[in-house]
């Protein structure tokens, strides 16, 4: 195949769509290609946007195009605004070289392959001038091929160079600036490689430090930016196990970066241990153990003096304590932090693997009268199953129930339907649960709606939990009827029609239409949802032998969306009304 019969303005236009494809003419009209370059498979080019982007064009067997471009958008999948430009550049190009093509990137290597060095010297310096990436690139292999020891001076100010950012990096300038780093991580593991282990170790911090000062003005949405991250810890990793510093400078390292948590990385301590020894273990342990003890402790209610080096603190010596299997240990520390409902369910938990379940019960149930504004799911489910074993149902009923005054909606509606269904209680409980409903269905009518009532009555939502909650329990009729009275969501109104297909058919149609006509008046190019229903109408009557019906509503249809273009057009592939 020839570019010539897979490329053309057409295919842009339908890959990249209307509005993608206008804006790439105007880019390739605004000269913001360059570097245009082809080759028998692929097309690669920079498009000047937001930033440079990096765009290429391939095809396959069946002559289908690919396109690949490092914006945000391009880089989601998308056939971008980016790819047409490059398309259409070459578009032109093509017709405009009068006889003369283009020279493919085969046809430049040819050329290139015949030259004398020193012109081709000359070529790649002016270029060097201009393009930062291949200076620094090329700069750090001098600085590896000058002598047997590194030259460090002249990697450091390639790292600076690279990772010093004026101003802010937002979303879209990250990939470049991340493929940036991905070079000076790749020349620091060739260095490791290659006998220099220290060097590569303390040039990777000095690059995180860096890197550390830039974070804040970092829009890592994307995610480029905390994988190079993560990359330069494995490194430092790497670098320290080859050939281990002293365990001082080791383990002021370490309380550096778990301290710091700007990002997460993979890499713990723990990973270290081979190179800390016992010595430096022991060092770490107990830098962490002082820090931890001038930590205040924390009652209900305390919430200012939370920072995430507590955090991080709590969790490592929770880690010390269970390597030496003091469970006591454990919940000591937790106790030093009662701020929340969730530590009160954690040292439940601990009493409870220690083998003292009242213990256990007393610290839950404190925990939830202490919190008791603000219900911690998790603890009730723990209280729910230890009342549950000590066959204290009242208690677990309670529970229960004030998740269900709390959030009166369908799962809470499940959770007592299951737990009062096995204990032969349901009819009893069905009977309260639906007065409460009712009741509070009635008090948000006469109350304004603020937004924050659990339930918002409106003509969009009406009455769905209710009907939700019927639908779960299989009581269709009763959902219909709820549904006529109160009104629910379009979601459910399907639901609905799709249970009235059979023995109620009427409705269903009636269902289908007005969710088909509300469709076809919102959505403009994808009618496949729509298109979905109207088999349904189709189906039905086809059933019901009222084709003759189904005839006429399809040019009705036509009739009405005549100038839904695509709408009639998937029509007409399917010969409907036929
Ligand atoms: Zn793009």
């Amino acid at each position: 195949m020839k570019w010539s019969e897979v490329l053309t303005r057409e295919k842009l236009q339908q890959y990249a769509g209307n509005r993608s494809y206008a804006a790439g003419i105007d880019y390739a009209r605004e000269g913001t290609v360059s570097g245009l370059m082809v080759s028998n498979d692929s097309i690669t080019a920079y498009v000047q946007g937001t930033e440079t982007y990096e765009v290429q064009i391939e095809y396959n067997q069946d002559g289908d195009l690919i396109a690949e471009c490092s914006c945000p958008y391009g880089e989601e999948g998308n056939f971008c605004k980016h790819c047409v430009a490059v398309g259409i550049a070459w578009l032109d190009s093509a017709n405009s070289a009068e006889g003369i093509t283009a020279p493919t990137r085969e046809g430049y290597r040819e050329f290139l392959e015949k030259q004398d060095k020193a012109y081709l010297v000359t070529l790649l310096l002016e270029q060097i001038r201009k393009d930062a990436e291949l200076q620094n690139r090329l700069a750090l292999k001098i600085a590896q091929s000058q002598s047997t020891t590194p030259d460090l001076t002249s990697y450091r100010r390639t790292i600076k160079r690279t990772i010093a950012v004026s101003g802010y990096l937002d979303y879209g300038e990250t990939h470049a600036y991340a493929r940036g780093v991905d070079s000076v991580t790749l020349s620091l593991a060739e260095l490791c490689e290659s006998g220099f282990a220290m060097e590569a170790r303390q040039l990777v911090e000095y690059a995180l430090d860096e890197l550390t000062h830039q974070l804040d003005d970092i829009d890592d949405s994307s995610g480029n930016i905390s994988g190079v991250w993560q990359e330069l810890h494995d490194l430092h990793l790497e670098a320290a196990l080859k050939s281990p510093p002293s365990p001082q400078e080791l383990v002021q390292w370490l309380l550096k970066t778990e301290l710091a948590m700007d990002w997460d990385v993979e890499v713990g301590w723990q990973d270290y241990l081979p190179a800390l020894g016992d010595e430096g273990k022991r060092l770490f342990m107990e830098e962490i153990k002082g820090r931890w003890e001038n930590l205040p402790e924390l009652s209900p209610g305390d919430r200012s003096a939370y920072s995430g080096s507590r955090y991080v603190l709590t969790k490592l010596m929770t880690e010390f304590a269970k390597e030496q299997g003091d469970i006591h240990a454990v919940i000591a520390l937790k106790k030093r932090d009662l701020s929340s409902a969730g530590n009160f369910l954690e040292i439940a938990k601990l009493y409870l693997e220690a083998g003292e379940p009242n213990t256990a019960l007393e610290w839950a149930e404190t925990g939830r009268a202490t919190f008791r504004d603000t219900p911690d799911a998790r603890l009730l489910d723990f209280l729910l199953l230890q009342y549950t074993q000590r066959e204290r149902f009242a208690e677990a009923y309670a529970i229960l129930w004030q998740r269900f005054m709390d959030r009166p909606d369908v799962r809470t509606y499940e959770q007592i339907h299951n737990y009062a269904e096995a204990r032969g209680d349901w009819e009893a409980w069905r009977v309260k649960c639906w007065e409460h409903l009712r009741k509070v269905r009635e008090e948000q009518k006469s109350k304004p709606n603020d937004g924050r009532a659990f339930y918002r009555d409106d003509a969009a939502t009406g009455h769905s939990e209710e009907v939700r909650i019927l639908l779960s329990e299989g009581r269709s009729e009763e959902a219909w009827d709820e549904a006529q009275t109160g009104g629910c969501s379009r979601d459910l109104w399907l639901e609905l029609a799709k249970l009235r297909e059979t023995d109620h058919h009427e409705d269903a149609l009636r269902l289908y239409r007005e969710e088909i006509a509300r469709k076809l008046d919102e959505v403009t190019g994808d009618y496949s949802e729509p298109f979905r229903h109207i088999l349904k109408v189709r189906e039905i009557l086809l059933r019901t032998e009222q084709g003759d019906k189904f005839r006429s509503y399809a040019l009705f249809l036509r009739a009405e969306y005549k100038r839904k273009r695509n709408f009639i057009k998937l029509l007409d592939t399917n010969r409907f009304p036929a």
